[in-house]
């Protein structure tokens, strides 16, 4: 009896809880994203996309954007601030930035200056090559350009003709060697900067960033040099150039009591610098603001126990208070979220090609009469399973399946015998841990019995490009099939990449509330196409990833809706075989000229004929101008 529906998906998967109003199951069991046309809010099957772009040609795996999301994000991230600054009477802006570095892609960059330019929403450059990108696209004189990293004497004339060009750049020290530079810079060159200073917070953070805040931190000024730059600026001058205070407390901050201490310890110092003269108006409190990618709304780490407009509130409040208690007027308020906006614009969206069964529910061919006895005797404790014997029943299959090893060691029993006892030792182990879970107490050894049960799903795609958190920090993101959720998913799996390392895998994924080692996913179907996602991968994925096994760039798409329709825009096919043998230096055409030389050499050999020499190259060729994913034609 299967009383399976569409609502245990949802909760298995916890779709409705990190997918923010954006992601859900539609009624056909396939997971769907929210579109807004025009006025409406079209929900969109992904698996159809996949179908869309199937019938055009195009191959597995893909990444998906959706500019609707981005644009919603920057819509929620504004008027969150908006209406927080309006219920607490707040009397300053918000006027945020996006971190180029979170996720850096051109189309992102437009869409952002574009769509952002409503709420004068801004960018902040962290290097040179972000500097020179966000020149290109910016031109709002009322939205700033944040410029933090290390800048050399190129960066700071680029950002000063910006200035001079009447745009809000402002050069932020990192380092207090770059203070001189600054100065002389702009005495040369005969324009007034915009300044700010960041600095390091005493007060520590949680989650994987935890070091980018505190005494330790790499980035940013510690208190004393801080006094020492204000001491500089008065001297040369520049006192009344210094505007904007920075602070970044590190990545994805989980809890909300930390981020307002950490606002705390910064307004105390925003107002100091202005009691030392300085004319303060700008409160730039960094990145940090957090994506519940497990839906838990905890303080765990790939969680977080805030909304945005808590979020926004509390930011608020800290400096409202601290403010009014020194009495100064409230600061413009900045934060450059990076994560928070990006990170549902991506999905990653790959197949499955194979998969490696662990379980046997299904019982095997019983031994023929002439099987050796060990066999028999394996294959007999199924008769004897019972709940209150399981842990005698498992410790026999053991010791038979070992008995059958050693006797295959000796040359007594062939390899078809002993593949059948394997059969019949895994039917067992299936079994017993069905039957583990009517107990209220499983013994030790039982309870690795269903980890060991656990099923490879061999997926078409790499860990290592596309999503490198996931192996790097063992970041969680959220991962389902997108289709067949009207049927239950019997089996657990973890997901095996296509790259030859055995780190590439995903292992830890969401299981109703918790986080759990395996995947619950369907049986693959033979000729049926098994798709999975992967969620939230916007922020930092692409430009992390790497070429581990020389896989390269998948295929990227927009999609979109208009009056109805599904549209298909801003295609980038992904790198080809010859594309990312380039990257490590080799030279297709060299490649192929010293390939059909071989060949040649076999002809004169007599080793295959002119004409095969032909379809050889042939394929050689179609090869390096592949997908370096698996392609099925
Ligand atoms: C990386 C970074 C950010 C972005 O942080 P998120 O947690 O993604 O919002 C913001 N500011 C600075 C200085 C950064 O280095």
């Amino acid at each position: 009896m299967n009383t399976w529906s569409i609502d245990d998906a949802r909760e298995l998967y916890g779709i409705q809880r990190w997918g923010n109003g954006y992601f859900d199951i539609n009624s056909d069991g396939e997971a769907a994203v929210l579109l807004r046309d025009g006025e409406k809010s079209v929900s969109v099957s992904l698996q159809k996309i996949i179908d869309g772009l199937r019938e055009r040609g195009s191959a597995m795996p893909q990444l998906l954007r959706f500019r609707d999301l981005l644009d919603r994000r920057i819509e929620h991230l504004n008027e969150s601030f908006l209406s927080a600054i309006k219920a607490t009477k707040y009397r300053g802006n918000y006027q945020g930035v996006y971190p180029i570095k979170v996720n850096q892609q051109q189309q992102v960059i437009e869409e952002i200056t574009d769509f952002g330019k409503k709420y004068h929403y801004g960018l902040e450059a962290g290097s040179k090559p972000e500097l020179i990108a966000a020149l290109a696209y910016m031109h709002d004189p009322n939205a700033f350009l944040i410029c933090n990293g290390y800048k050399d004497t190129e960066f700071i004339d680029l950002a000063l003709r910006a200035t001079q060009m009447g745009l809000r750049v402002i050069l932020v020290l990192e380092m207090p060697g770059e203070l001189p530079a600054i100065i002389e810079r702009s005495n040369t060159l005969g324009i007034r900067p915009e300044l700010g200073i960041r600095f390091r917070l005493s007060t520590k953070s949680e989650g994987h960033w935890a070091e980018s805040g505190g005494d330790r931190s790499v980035f940013g000024l510690n208190s004393s040099q801080l006094i020492d730059a204000v001491d500089l600026l008065k001297d040369a001058g520049f006192l009344d150039c210094l505007k904007l205070f920075h602070y970044h407390q590190g990545s994805q901050l989980p809890n909300i009591r930390a981020i307002r201490e950490a606002a705390t310890e910064a307004v105390r110092v925003f107002v100091n610098l202005a009691q030392e003269g300085a004319p303060m108006e700008i409160l730039d409190m960094g990145g940090g603001l957090a994506v519940d990618y497990d839906g838990t709304h905890s303080n765990a780490a790939s969680s977080c126990n805030y909304s945005l407009t808590e979020y926004a509130s509390n930011l608020i409040e800290v400096v409202q208070h601290h403010c009014d208690a020194a009495q100064l007027p409230h600061p413009t308020l900045v934060t450059e979220s990076g994560r928070a906006v990006v990170a549902h614009y991506s999905v990653l969206v790959f197949n499955i090609l194979d998969v490696t069964r662990f379980s046997h529910p299904d019982c095997p061919e019983p031994p023929s009469p002439e099987c050796h006895e060990m066999v028999h005797n394996l294959w007999d404790i199924r008769n004897r399973i019972q709940p209150n014997n399981l842990q005698v029943c498992f410790n026999d299959a053991l010791f038979y399946r070992d008995q059958v090893r050693d006797l295959f060691r000796h040359g007594v029993i062939n390899l078809r015998e002993r593949s059948l006892a394997e059969k019949i030792y895994w039917h067992l182990c299936t079994q017993i841990a069905e039957q583990t879970q009517k107990l209220d107490h499983v013994p030790d050894d039982l309870q690795t019995l269903e980890s060991n049960l656990i099923d490879f799903y061999y997926a078409n795609f790499s860990v290592f490009q596309s999503l490198p958190d996931s192996w790097a920090i063992q970041q969680l993101f959220p991962i389902m099939p997108i289709h067949r959720l009207d049927t239950e998913p019997t089996q657990r799996a973890i997901l095996a990449d296509i790259t030859c390392d055995c780190d590439g895998k995903v292992d830890r994924f969401i299981h109703r509330d918790t986080i759990s080692t395996f995947l619950q996913v369907h049986e693959k179907l033979p000729g049926e196409e098994y798709n999975i996602a992967a969620f939230l991968v916007g922020a930092y994925q692409e430009t992390l990833g790497d070429l581990h096994n020389l896989l390269g760039d998948p295929h990227v798409v927009s999609v979109g809706l208009e009056d109805g329709e599904l549209t298909y825009t801003h295609e980038v096919e992904g790198d080809s075989v010859a594309d990312v043998l380039s990257y490590v230096e080799y030279d297709p055409r060299e490649l192929e000229k010293r390939f059909r030389s071989f060949a040649e050499r076999a002809v004169r050999k007599g080793t295959i004929s002119a004409s095969q020499r032909k379809s050889i190259m042939q394929a050689y060729k179609t090869g390096l101008n592949g997908y370096t994913y698996y392609e099925d034609e």
